[in-house]
């Protein structure tokens, strides 16, 4: 019998949030708390159960499918989590430990993955046949919507286009690689540049809202929007989706939409490029829907 009810967690470095949606998706519940990644797996795990049992009582114990969001991904051939940048839980068979935790069957998704498949069902992206949803947040991952499905591929790893290389000379990433598109456009590589090249400490955020008098700092701008374009051209190249749909902190920067775009287009293989390049609609509920939304089975 399907459920009528399906409970999102999403399973972010600093924060984990639970919610609950009803057969024609409306939030009926919603809550979050502090990862504080810092204090071990076991705690993260208590924080998941905290979350969860209050979320399961809020439909009062009834039936319902339990999606889970995490950066990273679990491997089809070990079953364990990698490449998350919650390093603590890499390496572990997260599924069948959470599953002994809440004595619940759950699926487990890529961060990025939610994100763009909430987007295409319910945000920017609805009415589109292909979405690719980029996050621009602490780090960079992307998500593959055909159809109303995430594209996950053989190994798990579709859509990772934060650790495409854009310049083999740039500063080395955790991934092993150096010149990552991370290290380049996410918040986290942005202050990382800002402080190699200045010495200073400046959060994206000042870097984008502040008048800029420092040389350095208006080449690092500069630098950044090529790098946005080279970074997203180079996909749409390969995927030509149908929309781009924007998240994570710095999707909220205004510059990206004109000087960003249009080093995008610069560089798309095309007489007239016309992607829709937008920022998201759901902000930062995206994430939790789209936790949510998988427990409907919507992966190919
Ligand atoms: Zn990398």
């Amino acid at each position: 019998m399907a459920s009528n009810y399906h409970i999102g967690i999403d399973l972010g470095g600093t924060k984990i949030e639970v919610a609950v949606l009803d057969s024609q998706d409306k939030i009926l519940f919603r809550e979050r708390l502090l990862t504080e990644a810092h204090l071990g797996s076991e705690h993260i795990f208590n924080q998941i159960h905290t979350l969860y049992s209050k979320a399961v009582k809020s439909i009062q114990n009834q039936s319902h499918t339990l999606g889970l969001g995490t950066p990273g991904s679990i491997s089809k051939k070990t079953h364990l989590l990698k490449n998350s940048n919650t390093l603590c839980l890499n390496g572990l068979p997260l599924q069948s430990l959470l599953e002994d935790k809440l004595v619940h069957d759950i699926i487990i998704e890529n961060d990025a993955n939610c994100f763009a498949l909430a987007e295409a069902l319910m945000g920017a992206g609805r009415g589109y046949a292909s979405l690719f949803g980029v996050i621009m947040g602490t780090g960079c991952g992307g998500g593959i919507v055909f159809d109303g499905k995430i594209r996950q591929g053989p190994q798990n790893i579709a859509g990772e286009w934060g650790h495409m290389v854009i310049d083999p000379h740039g500063s080395s990433c955790y991934c092993g690689a150096n010149g990552c598109v991370e290290s380049f456009i996410s918040g986290g590589g942005l202050e990382k540049r800002i402080k190699d090249k200045t010495g200073s400490t400046l959060s994206a955020i000042d870097f984008f809202n502040m008048p800029l008098k420092d040389e350095t700092l208006k080449e690092i701008k500069q630098d950044f929007y090529v790098r946005f374009g080279q970074a997203l051209a180079n996909l749409i190249n390969i995927l030509d989706p149908d929309i781009v749909v924007l998240g994570g902190g710095l999707s909220n920067e205004k510059s990206l939409y004109k000087e960003g775009i249009e080093e995008v287009y610069a560089r798309i293989f095309n007489d007239i490029p016309t992607t829709p390049i937008v920022r998201n609609q759901l902000g930062d509920s995206a994430g939790v829907i789209g936790s949510a939304l998988i427990g409907r089975g919507l992966t190919q």
